[in-house]
């Protein structure tokens, strides 16, 4: 038993539990909205209180370059800046700057890149990486990591591990340095901010279990599985995930960044995972892609012009219980502001009422069952689509 973390069911792989970080209490297993830049797109602080959403994810690349870490210091952390006050996790940086690819450089040191914004060149280091996110005073902050593209042949995923393994040791370092005081110059909004470190390893198992050992041998309070859902076919990721997720501490959250669609989001929990975040709820929104339990509605598509059904008629969302699917595709065709709000309202709700089904099911046992239905539901939309 640790004061992080407690699991309180299991239905096979599957867990149930309880995550104590120092803004608050998160069920899991949890999905985290993603607000990027110190805001989840096109919904209100107050919005994402009533969906339910316990923890939302924010970035250290983008709020490092705008507005700048040490200004969010200023304002008593990314929590006060924002006027959020429930758990925060921010990730390193790592895979921004990364997928940057020809406006960065990669040393032993770390990463020098080329903002976005202005093409200034900034410098990350494992080091850097832990004192902004000490800055910005999230709940959670990630190791900084090397993610390499999907394909990668195992010599190339072999020499990103064992840099990503030299990397986790210094920003531990770094972290137990900011803990222990030993590192004053630091501000640090939330003094008990917990570290995670990231397996990485593409989909060559032997590179995972290499990259398991090495990181959980530096020792972080939990661990994320990172470098998936780069491309590689589902099945294999579910593979990887549930190979990975056998090898971690059973009391410590798990958590597989960056993923993804409904489907993938039941299949990882059966295989171990406590934790998601993903920006397609909010970025299919903006398209108008609606999930629904029966699969995506596009709703520019003309044969919904006059259908005066909900989005998804099972759904208690403030969305579905007030709007037409024929209004919501008038909204998106007339590029009205609130298209986008009441769709991502919408698919936010999707996956956070699907996490809370999924919570119950492994709380009665019943979670294959569960999970079968899920799936099938899931398909034989995808099949009925294919006929047409
Ligand atoms: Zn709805």
């Amino acid at each position: 038993m640790n004061s992080l973390f407690t699991v309180t069911h299991r239905d096979g792989a599957a867990r149930r539990g309880q995550l104590r970080l120092p803004h608050g209490i998160v069920e899991t297993p949890v999905f985290m909205p993603v607000g990027t830049r110190a805001a989840v797109k096109g919904v209100t602080n107050e919005q994402l209180e009533s969906l339910g959403a316990e923890i939302i994810l924010g970035n250290t690349y983008h709020l490092h370059l705008r507005p700048g870490d040490e200004l969010i210091a200023r304002a008593g952390g990314l929590h006060n800046f924002m006027g959020w006050s429930r758990p925060i996790l921010t990730d390193s940086g790592g895979y921004q700057v990364f997928s940057l690819a020809d406006r960065r450089k990669i040393s032993e040191d770390g990463v020098v890149f080329r903002s976005h914004l202005d093409g200034s060149a900034h410098t990350l280091t494992p080091e850097s990486a832990v004192d902004i996110q000490a800055r910005l005073g999230s709940d959670i902050l990630m190791m900084f990591d090397e993610c390499p593209p999907w394909p990668g042949t195992e010599d190339v995923i072999r020499d990103a591990v064992d840099r990503t393994l030299r990397w986790a040791q210094r920003g531990r370092d770094r972290m137990l340095a900011l803990r222990s005081g030993a590192v004053t110059d630091v501000p640090r909004a939330t003094p008990d901010q917990v570290q995670f470190g990231i397996i990485q390893g593409g989909t060559h198992l032997a590179m995972r279990d290499r990259s398991v050992k090495g990181t959980l041998a530096v020792g972080f309070d939990a661990y994320a599985i990172g470098g998936l859902s780069v491309g590689e076919p589902a099945p294999t990721m579910y593979d990887v995930v549930a190979h990975t997720a056998a090898q971690l501490p059973e009391d410590r959250p798990r958590y597989l960044m960056g993923t993804g669609t409904p489907t993938d989001l039941v299949e990882s929990v059966a295989r171990g995972i406590d934790m998601f975040d993903c920006v397609l709820p909010t970025r299919n929104a903006r398209n108008g892609q609606l999930f629904t339990r029966d699969g995506v509605i596009v709703i520019k598509n003309a044969r919904y012009a006059e259908d005066l059904l909900p989005p998804d008629p099972e759904c208690s969302c403030y969305t579905c219980t007030h709007h037409s699917r024929a209004y919501l595709r008038h909204l998106f065709m007339s590029g009205e502001i609130t298209s986008a709000t009441l769709n991502s309202l919408h698919n936010l709700h999707f996956y956070l009422d699907t996490m809370r089904g999924i919570r119950k099911a492994i709380e009665f046992g019943n979670f294959d069952s569960f999970r079968l239905d899920f799936l099938r539901r899931q398909e034989t939309f995808r099949q009925k689509k294919e006929a047409q």
